[in-house]
């Protein structure tokens, strides 16, 4: 099939080739004819789908051209990057004709972001939060909004906007089109999409969490922290013809923060780190030398990671395992994007293993399982770390038998290995 095919207008089809889109991706196909004939819709698709090309193309067309001052359509998005990455393929899309967008986001001054308002637009991408700041600040006029999207509606909802979603569908036109896509179906996706939406179509395009068919997926068994590390050098030293643009997962901040000190150290090539205490400069400063190929590895936490769009991440590396299992689905999705092959690695200790467990059944596949290569040094695993792990052993155990009385008690907590990993880098 073809984007012709699908009744796109002149300006749009030559926007499409100008963006390289040879063929409409499945998503596409699926859902650019409802949504262009008005309807509501429901779209499951992971990123990497084409999912946002599928909602603001048809969108685009039917607005038309600029019009008025106030916005007829507004996108939310979960976060600040989402929100850039989406206005961004409105520009693309929009290139042949004068629709004026805006992104809207926390984080800066609202001052430069009302002024911009105030200048006229016809598409809004906003998180929830800042688009009611502005609201409430009088900044927007929203009685012309007649498209609404919700973008990764789950991820929304994890972070919480369920309210702030409501008191939005409270303050713009209750006539109007409504699309929500969602990388997964939960029960509480489910119920935001009956409140506000009106017999909607849904369509899917890969089953709920089934990650991309383009990512091979590596699973190493690791003893412990510093051997993780040993691992992760080896990985980038011994094989950085194919490590060329890596994102590195970890789970709080501080790792994020003292992993990305390390590498920089030990000279593995350019290194950023993102995580939401970051400011907002230096998130995007970040993001843009990473797509520009001037650096070689990110080290993520997960929130952060969202919607962010490099399409040829070579490899992404699960330094911990995400507690929330379909993260896993989410960080693997960073590569394999836009039709390339991309491999998936994850270090899992023994205190992981139950959730790499929980993923594969997510998944709905095991995760094959490499032997650690000879050349890595097995480091002991300390005394704190071992009490730590079994810890959280007895934590896993205690949720799924909530009558399990473990070998060790939440109050007898031993130092962190985080605090650990920070006061021997000092050291140094
Ligand atoms: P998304 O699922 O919207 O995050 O898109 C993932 C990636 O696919 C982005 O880098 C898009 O630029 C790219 N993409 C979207 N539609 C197409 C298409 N029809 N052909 C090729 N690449 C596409």
């Amino acid at each position: 099939m073809k984007f012709e095919d699908l009744k796109i207008t002149r300006q749009f089809l030559n926007a499409i080739e100008d963006a390289g889109y040879s063929s409409p991706t499945d998503i596409q196909m699926k859902a650019i004819p409802p949504i262009r004939s008005g309807q509501d819709l429901i779209g499951i698709a992971q990123t990497g789908t084409g999912k946002t090309a599928a909602y603001v193309l048809p969108l685009l067309q039917t607005i038309k051209y600029a019009q008025g001052d106030a916005p007829r359509c507004l996108i939310l998005c979960p976060t600040k990057e989402l929100v850039m990455q989406v206005s961004q393929q409105v520009d693309v899309f929009g290139k042949y004709t004068d629709i004026r967008s805006l992104a809207l986001y926390g984080g800066v001054g609202p001052k430069s972001q009302l002024e911009e308002i105030e200048k006229g637009c016809d598409v809004m991408v906003a998180t929830p939060g800042r688009f009611l700041e502005l609201y409430f600040k009088g900044g927007i006029v929203s009685k012309k909004i007649k498209y609404l999207v919700l973008d990764e509606a789950d991820r929304m909802l994890d972070m919480g906007f369920m309210p702030k979603l409501r008191q939005i569908f409270e303050v713009i036109p209750n006539k109007r089109q409504n699309l929500l896509f969602s990388a997964t179906f939960p029960e509480r996706v489910e119920i935001l999409a009956d409140e506000f939406l009106l017999f909607p179509l849904r369509i899917e395009v890969t089953p709920p969490a089934t990650p991309v068919t383009t990512v091979s997926q590596e699973l190493y068994h690791v003893p412990n922290f510093m051997t993780k590390l040993n691992l992760l050098g080896w990985l980038l030293n011994e094989r950085s013809v194919e490590f060329q643009r890596v994102i590195v997962f970890v789970r709080t901040k501080l790792l994020a923060e003292n992993l990305s000190k390390y590498l920089a150290r030990k000279d593995f090539g350019e290194v950023r780190v993102i995580h939401s205490n970051k400011g907002q400069h230096s998130r995007m400063n970040s993001m843009d030398d990473f797509k520009a190929g001037e650096v070689r590895i990110l080290v993520s936490t997960d929130v952060s990671a969202r919607g962010i769009d490099i399409p040829d991440v070579s490899h992404v590396i699960n330094f911990s395992v995400p507690r929330e299992h379909q993260d896993y689905v989410h960080r693997i999705g960073r590569t394999g994007r836009a039709f390339k092959h991309g491999i998936a690695i994850t270090f899992a200790d023994q205190s992981e293993q139950y959730h790499i467990g929980k993923i594969e059944k997510v998944i709905g596949q095991k995760i094959p399982v490499l032997e650690l290569p000879d050349a890595i040094e097995i480091a002991k695993t300390t005394i704190e770390e071992r009490q730590e792990q079994a810890m959280e052993v007895d934590r896993q155990k205690r949720k799924e038998d909530p009558n399990f009385k473990g070998a060790f008690h939440d109050k007898k907590k031993p130092q962190s290995r985080k605090k650990k990993f920070v006061s021997r880098s000092k050291r140094r």
